[in-house]
């Protein structure tokens, strides 16, 4: 937060709706209310569903703070907050920190039920309307106000903000895609779409070790990107079925892990896996239309298909840990685009929006 000004105020760059440009406000910062943290914002990374809004195609309530993949420090505690993180570290002001795109109430229904995610109370980082008070509710701005149930985590001082933004969302959203898939030691697994999520998948699938991982994309410069991040054989969708039989004495995949969001990858995966494989879909996150399937397929092959959307609290932890491990081996840092400063936040959806696959970075 900008000392230049009054200390009691903060930047929040707020966006009012498709076409407008953002509008860089001051507000109050306000004290923490119960069981909440009033956080310092050092980065926030743009997401592909914040240029979804920016660019219209999915509706926010406006006016609104955008930006959920946040890192930042703790200024300070409101009554009762938590002062463990999710591992059951102490958390104290002036720890770096970043936390789950969502809180869950952790009593409802679904929250009792391993569904976090679609807590019948469910608040979102950058999703919410902002109102008097409660102006600091996304990323993109100088400050943000966790809430009760929020998931938070401590990170390691040699993880870098860039690096470290994308894990609350990219990196947990395919740690949970691997929980649901099962272990994967030894087997062979396609991920759909070499995005950032389907090159997060192939190096998470890697480490968790797959004894063969397929990159499966329309695009050639894509595919081939996937190598450095662990994948091993490369094939375009027209091509999946022959590579995964010649891979696997033609019984098919034990898994495939679907993040292009396209109707013909779904039913080209769910076509190449092998009696009993699981397919875990997670890319079509807006109504796209139906696919053929043959239940008696998935009676005589006995597959699970399974859906995913967002993650858990568990799979943020999950998902730090495994930059910790990993970052030497795959090269995450190539995935950090440019970085702007809060005022610069207009030219920086525009370098996100050009220069797709990358995280452009904002630093207040
Ligand atoms: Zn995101
Ligand atoms: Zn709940």
């Amino acid at each position: 937060m900008n000392t230049e000004r009054s200390s009691a105020r903060a930047l929040a760059a707020v966006f009012s709706g498709h076409g407008l440009p953002f509008r860089l406000e001051e507000f109050p910062i306000p004290a923490p209310g119960p069981r909440e943290i009033l956080v310092e914002i050092t980065c926030s990374t743009i997401c592909g569903s914040d240029l979804h809004t920016w660019h219209g195609r999915r509706q926010e309530p406006t006016p609104c703070v955008l930006g959920h993949e946040i890192v930042g420090r703790i200024v300070a505690f409101g009554p009762g907050a938590p002062r463990m993180d999710l591992r059951g570290d102490p958390l104290r002001e002036g720890d770096r920190i970043t936390w789950t795109l969502a809180a869950s109430c952790g009593e409802c229904f679904f929250c009792t039920r391993g569904l976090p995610q679609k807590c019948e109370h469910l608040f979102k980082y950058g999703h919410s309307a902002i109102s008097p008070g409660r102006e600091f509710s996304g990323g993109f701005a100088e400050c943000c106000v966790l809430t009760a149930g929020t998931g938070i985590i401590r990170l390691p001082d040699d993880l870098s903000d860039a690096m470290a933004a994308p894990a609350n969302c990219a990196v947990s959203t395919v740690a949970a895609a691997i929980r649901l898939a099962g272990n994967l030691e030894g087997s062979t697994v396609a991920v759909l779409g070499c995005g950032v999520l389907g090159l997060t998948a192939c190096a998470m699938a890697r480490q968790a070790g797959a004894a063969e991982v397929i990159a499966c994309d329309l695009d050639a410069d894509r595919r081939s990107s996937a190598e450095s991040f662990g994948a091993g054989q490369f094939a375009r969708p027209d091509h999946l079925k022959s590579l995964s039989r010649e891979l696997t004495h033609g019984r098919g995949c034990d898994v495939i892990l679907e993040f292009s969001g396209s109707n013909a990858a779904v039913a080209g995966g769910i076509e190449v896996l092998r009696t009993g494989g699981t397919a875990v879909i997670a890319g079509t996150t807006t109504p796209c239309g139906p696919i053929d399937l043959d239940p008696n397929d998935l009676v005589r092959r006995m597959l699970t298909l399974r859906g995913l959307h967002n993650y858990g609290p568990d799979d943020l932890v999950t998902a730090v840990d495994f930059l910790i491990q990993a970052r030497h081996r795959f090269p995450f840092h190539d995935l950090c685009g440019d970085s702007f400063r809060l005022e610069g936040i207009d030219a920086a959806f525009e370098s996100s929006t050009a220069r797709a696959g990358l995280r452009t970075a904002v630093m207040p």
